[in-house]
C-alpha cells in the first residue's frame, strides 16, 4: 500500500510509476504534477490531492488491452466499454488498476483520474485541475497549447471548454469515434467559450 492515504512515500511512488512507463511518459507525468500544483495554488484546490492524482493519472497507459478487458468484466463495467481501446480505458478503467496496485482510496482522486481523458458534465475542482494540467503541462507542444495555458490562468472552465472543443474537433477530423461522455463534457462547458 504505497498511497493508501495522502502521506505517501514519494520516492517509492515515483519508482513504481516510472517503472510502468517510458521515460518520455514519466517526464509528462512530472510535468502534469507541476502544472496541477500551479493550478491548485491559483484556484484553491488541495495540493496534496492534485499532486497524487497527477502522478497516478497515466499509470495504466502502457498496460495491455487484455488487462482492461478483464477489469471491465471483474467490475461489471458493461460490454459497451470493451470497444473503446486504451485511450479511453487508461483513465476510465485504469482507475481500478491504480486502486489495486497503490491502495488509493480517496474517491476525489480516483474520480479525477477516471475523468482525466473524457471529462464529465459536472466536474469538481480537482477533476478540472487534472483535466487541464494534463493538456497544458510544460512538455506539451501542439498548436493551441499557448492559448490553453493563457485561458487556464483566466478561468478553469474556459480552459476545460477550449480543451474539450479542440479534442472533439481533432477526433472528428481524424475520423476517430468520440466517447459519449466527451460529448457531454463538450456540451456542458461550451457555453464558457465566449463568456
Ligand atoms: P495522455 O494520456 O496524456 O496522452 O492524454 P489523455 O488521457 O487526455 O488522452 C489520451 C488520448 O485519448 C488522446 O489522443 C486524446 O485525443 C484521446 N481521446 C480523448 N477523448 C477521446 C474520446 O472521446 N474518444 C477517443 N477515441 N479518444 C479520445
Ligand atoms: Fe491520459
Ligand atoms: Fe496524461
Amino acid at each position: 500500500m504505497i498511497a493508501a492515504d495522502l502521506s505517501f512515500n514519494r520516492e517509492k511512488l515515483l519508482e513504481k510509476i516510472s517503472s510502468a512507463m517510458s521515460a518520455k511518459r514519466f517526464r509528462h507525468v512530472l510535468g502534469v504534477e507541476e502544472a496541477a500544483l500551479e493550478l491548485a495554488r491559483q484556484y484553491g484546490c488541495d495540493e496534496k490531492k492534485a499532486s497524487l492524482a497527477a502522478l497516478l493519472h497515466d499509470y495504466a497507459k502502457e498496460v495491455e488491452d487484455q488487462v482492461f478487458l478483464d477489469l471491465i468484466d471483474q467490475h461489471q463495467l458493461g460490454e459497451d466499454l470493451k470497444v473503446w481501446g486504451n485511450n479511453v480505458w487508461h483513465g476510465m478503467v485504469g482507475v481500478y488498476k491504480i486502486k489495486q496496485d497503490f491502495g488509493v482510496q480517496d474517491q476525489e482522486i480516483l474520480q479525477a483520474i477516471e475523468r482525466h481523458t473524457v471529462g464529465a458534465a459536472q466536474m469538481t475542482l480537482l477533476d478540472k485541475v487534472l483535466y487541464v494540467a494534463d493538456y497544458i503541462e510544460p512538455n506539451r507542444d501542439f498548436p493551441g497549447v499557448d492559448e490553453a495555458r493563457r485561458l487556464a490562468k483566466v478561468s478553469l472552465e474556459k480552459a476545460v471548454a477550449y480543451e474539450t472543443a479542440h479534442t472533439v474537433a481533432h477526433l472528428a477530423t481524424k475520423g476517430i469515434p468520440i466517447y459519449p461522455q466527451t460529448i457531454e463534457t463538450y456540451n456542458a462547458y461550451v457555453g464558457y467559450v465566449n463568456k
